[in-house]
């Protein structure tokens, strides 16, 4: 039998890959919902070729324009609310979240709640909203597999091992970026186009910028803080710019498990929707005598200080990670938008941090409060 899947942000970078990923294997899935933001044009094109049962248009105005495509045999549901309505329809069998920042936080729980896996690609759900993340899938059983290419393989390297205590620390690994070589100074006069121009991965605008900044990474030891059941000190970063360790984990007699692949986003997204079965992929071998020789180095925090910011801000714990999470969405936008410069990047998060006092065990709707008074405050 076909998996059913509802894929939440189906129009983003992680969405259209995984509509690739299903595309060769349409004996394996159904895509029974998608969603988009607004990007209208590009769902239309989806749903002629997927032909899914229901759509979720969160924008209002855009669920308006997408009934010109005149689509039939498809329900449409709009509002902020379609999220968490496609997330828990009974006829999905795992629900893969692939919509950016705080909005994956609802629908994740609720499809966690409903007994949904949840293939989870949305990072700022657990950063802000972790322990009720963790709670929900805990409390229903229902699966968490992780999308983000680290955790995916820091979830492989444990095969099943879920008890922290085995384990010495994983090592999560990280590109270091497009600056990963430059000066304090010469960080000062990095442009957009540069700061999106990724060495080895294809990813979303917010990504790409957090990657650069090694904000990314910040947000992931705290994903893998979550996920795993690790404490601060049994996450250590290492830059390893080749990017073909995906991550390792070093059990307590000292025998690490890594992951190597290719830099392919499809390869994550596969083993997600897979697992707990894995599918033959057409991303093809890694050439293991043809490659650059892998290096590991420790990562810097004085040139990159959003990564001292969020084991910072895990360490606080509360409301704390949600107010850097928020700030970063802030701060990364107002970079594209060329309001600020690279460095100022950190700065707008510190300060926000200052100004915080963090509340701790937060509910969902003080979490969604905080996060939008941080947005507010700094628009
Ligand atoms: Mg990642």
């Amino acid at each position: 039998m076909k998996k059913r899947i509802a894929i939440l942000g189906s129009t983003g970078s992680i969405g259209r890959q995984a509509l690739d990923v299903i595309h060769q294997h349409a004996d394996n899935y159904q895509v029974v919902a998608l969603t988009t933001n607004r990007n209208v044009w590009l769902l239309a094109q989806q749903v002629e070729a997927f032909r899914p049962s229901y759509v979720g248009i969160v924008d209002a105005e855009s669920a308006e324009e997408f009934k010109n495509y005149g689509l039939a045999d498809l329900e449409l549901v709009s509002g902020k609310d379609c999220l968490v309505k496609l997330a828990t329809l009974p006829e999905v069998d795992l629900v893969l979240v692939a919509v950016v920042g705080i909005a994956g936080l609802e629908p994740t729980i609720a499809a966690l709640e409903a007994g949904k896996n949840v293939a989870l690609a949305n990072k700022e759900s657990l950063v802000a909203g972790g322990h009720l993340v963790m709670e929900a899938a805990r409390r229903s059983g229902s699966k968490i597999i992780p999308v983000d290419s680290e955790h995916s393989a820091i979830f492989q390297c444990l095969a099943g091992c879920d008890d922290p205590a085995r384990i010495n620390r994983v090592y999560l690994t990280a590109s270091g970026g497009p600056f990963r070589n430059y000066t304090k100074d010469e960080l000062r006069h990095v442009t957009v186009e540069e700061a999106l121009n990724h060495p080895n991965w294809k990813m979303g605008k917010k990504v790409t910028i957090d990657s650069a900044t090694l904000m990314n990474k910040g947000l992931e030891v705290m994903e893998a803080h979550w996920l795993f059941g690790l404490s601060i000190g049994q996450i250590q970063v290492v830059i390893h710019p080749q990017s073909i360790v995906h991550s390792m984990v070093e059990y307590i007699d000292g025998s690490i498990i890594a992951h190597m692949g290719k830099t392919d986003m499809r390869l994550p997204i596969l083993y997600a929707l897979s697992w707990p079965e894995r599918i033959k992929s057409s991303v093809g071998s890694l050439d293991l005598t043809a490659m650059e020789p892998l290096t590991f180095e420790m990562p810097d925090f004085d040139r990159f200080p959003c990564l001292a910011l969020a084991y910072k801000a895990l360490e606080i714990g509360g409301t704390m990670p949600a107010v850097l999470n928020a700030a970063d969405e802030v701060a990364v936008e107002k970079f594209l938008k060329g309001e600020i410069s690279f460095i100022e990047i950190p700065v707008m998060i510190e300060q926000a941090m200052k100004s915080h006092k963090a509340i701790q065990n937060p509910d969902l709707n003080t979490i969604l409060r905080v996060d939008h008074s941080v947005r507010r405050q700094l628009m």
